[in-house]
């Protein structure tokens, strides 16, 4: 009798033993949920699979029915009601910048898939530095999607705002996309960024954001469905027809990132809890400091890529 047990590199496709491949319990600290028990790594590329995998109709209730996000109200966004997610934003956004200092177009059109807050599209419509006549949002969740038109009507940008649930209903390319925190979530990464690519024109760019070994330092890595290595994405990118231009990680070290220091980490509740009071400047810098979002390192929390369509 034969108990080999397969999985299948969803990088390469190649197919490896589960009994040979390095192995660790998948970080989940609640217990109501049907979720992966282990995280095995592909000798080849060194991504991690989750497994077992979630089902489709698990991961359609989490996105589509609001569950992911949680909060239905419609509300102005803006730095100081999710100062975190702004700062992260910005950095990448300053990431992608440095990245194309020697190829700013005249003007930009910008796809960002999974848009969550919008927070990209806000600071692209406000940066000095580069014309942005576009930003494409693809948000299924209802409550952001209504948030975002409400704010950017409040904010009067010259940048067009589109909003569409899926990227089935667009019929046009562009010249930037990006996928922000995404690609670790999706059934099957490869597929998904061959067809988000298609949207991308010749030449175009896509920023890639994605979590560096978060199962070192989080207690609930849920639901992300794989761990990217630098050679993952690499190997992925290349095979679908786009060049890896910077491959960078930033944030505090993944592997002390566990023990916070309890002093900032109570500092942070602090401020969380008075930020709609807090001046912006100030509150961006504290955040800044805390997450570390512009500090480049090696063995930093989040990778950060940039590739551009052959
Ligand atoms: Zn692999």
């Amino acid at each position: 009798m034969n108990n080999d047990n397969f999985l299948t590199c969803p990088v390469y496709s190649n197919r490896f033993k589960e009994q040979e491949a390095e192995c660790i319990k998948y970080p989940y600290d609640k217990k109501d949920k049907n979720v992966p028990n282990d995280i095995y790594f592909c000798g080849n590329c060194g991504v991690g699979i989750a497994y077992p995998p979630l089902s489709k109709k698990q991961l359609e209730e989490l996105y589509f029915n609001g569950e992911y996000w949680d909060d239905s109200k419609i509300q102005l966004i803006t730095p100081n009601s999710f100062p975190g997610q702004y700062v992260l934003s910005k950095s990448r956004w300053d990431f992608f910048k440095n990245g194309i200092k020697n190829n700013i177009k005249k003007s930009w059109s910008i796809l960002d898939v999974g848009a969550g807050h919008g927070f990209y599209g806000m600071i692209a419509a406000d940066d000095k530095d580069i014309d942005v006549v576009e930003y494409c949002a693809i948000e299924a969740d209802k409550a952001l999607k209504e948030s975002l038109a409400k704010t950017w009507n409040k904010n009067n940008f010259k940048t067009k705002l589109e909003i569409y649930d899926s990227t089935e209903k667009i019929d046009k390319k562009y010249d930037l996309i990006v996928l922000s925190h995404i690609l670790e979530h999706v059934l099957d990464p490869k597929s998904f960024l061959e067809n988000v690519s298609t949207y991308l024109n010749d030449g175009g760019t896509l920023l890639l954001g994605v979590p560096n070994k978060d199962y070192l330092f989080k207690a609930d890595v849920f639901p992300h469905l794989f761990f990217f290595s630098k050679k993952s994405i690499e190997i992925l990118m290349e095979s679908i027809e786009l060049n890896v231009k910077s491959i960078c990680f930033y944030g505090k070290d993944a592997q002390k990132a566990k023990k916070d220091n309890i002093f900032a980490y109570c500092v942070e509740v602090f401020f969380y809890k008075a930020r709609r009071i807090i001046p912006k400047a100030f509150l961006i810098k504290f955040y800044a400091w805390r997450l570390k979002a512009f500090y480049e390192n090696n063995n930093g929390t989040w990778m950060r890529a940039l590739a551009e369509k052959r």
